[in-house]
């Protein structure tokens, strides 16, 4: 991948300092602590003032299905990145039996491949490609990692996904730029990218997936228990290395708080 992706200031330090060699591999609450730090008063406040007031025009002018044509070639970007598991590999076979039945699920045409990478972490684009990284699938039993998918489904049906990729596009001026003039850089889908993978869901989000992941769970007939232990796994790893960075975790609320509260769903 290309590490030394031109964005603006404190993003830009962040991603830079975080980026390791392997694409996965972001250490701390990246974009958490740059969404805090565009949020505080000062210079970083009257910064995302002027920027908003320039960028009026274009958010308006970006639509959904825009926004979901940009979120497909994120996602090919990315996947031409990523060591993405070859068909036959142990990983890609384990996840195409799990998602077998799901290619379509509520309306939503999704597509699902591993990323080959000791982080535990998935996540979901706007145009309902599901990325499971091989970290994940080899903490999880196939129940849990069913309740997982269902989870990211809900960002997806609840419209998270497009909420975070017009986000990480308004926070991109090469997105915009590029965007102005057809079809989006390599450079700018890989920015969009790391700014999409490593942005967290709010807390209503989190809490409305992990409702949404059971009611899929139900739907399906598949073990309800496996959503809480799911959980309980992440609240394990919370505050760790392999757990204090991604998107599967925002900190707040903490696992531990969301597994008791999948627990009082699942006994109702
Ligand atoms: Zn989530």
């Amino acid at each position: 991948m290309n590490r030394f992706v031109i964005v603006s200031g404190l993003v830009a330090a962040l991603v830079l300092s975080a980026c390791n060699a392997d694409l996965a591999s972001t250490t701390g609450d990246v974009l958490g602590a740059a969404e805090e730090a565009t949020a505080t008063t000062g210079n970083g406040k009257k910064d995302a003032q002027v920027s908003a007031a320039g960028d009026v025009f274009k958010a308006a002018t970006v639509s959904d299905s825009e926004l979901r044509a940009y979120s497909r070639q994120m996602i090919a970007a990315r996947d031409k990145q990523a060591p993405v598991a070859k068909a036959g590999d142990k990983y890609a076979t384990r996840l195409a039996r799990l998602t077998r039945k799901h290619a379509r699920e509520d309306g939503l045409k999704l597509n699902f491949k591993v990323y080959l990478t000791k982080d535990v972490n998935a996540f979901a684009t706007p145009d309902g490609s599901i990325r499971v990284y091989s970290g994940l699938m080899d903490l999880m039993t196939d129940d849990e990692l069913l309740s997982i998918l269902g989870h990211e489904i809900g960002h997806v049906k609840n419209g998270h996904s497009l909420q975070k990729m017009r986000t990480a596009y308004l926070a991109s001026a090469g997105a915009k730029l590029a965007s102005a003039q057809g079809k989006l850089s390599a450079q700018v889908l890989s920015e969009l990218g790391e700014s999409f993978v490593n942005a967290q869901f709010s807390q209503s989000m989190e809490s409305d997936a992990d409702t949404y992941g059971i009611a899929f769970l139900k739907r399906n007939k598949y073990k309800l228990p496996a959503a809480e232990s799911a959980m309980r796994k992440l609240a394990d790893l919370d505050g760790t290395a392999a757990g204090g960075s991604n998107s599967l975790f925002s900190s707040h609320p903490g696992s531990g708080q969301r597994a008791d509260k999948i627990h009082e769903l699942i006994s109702e």
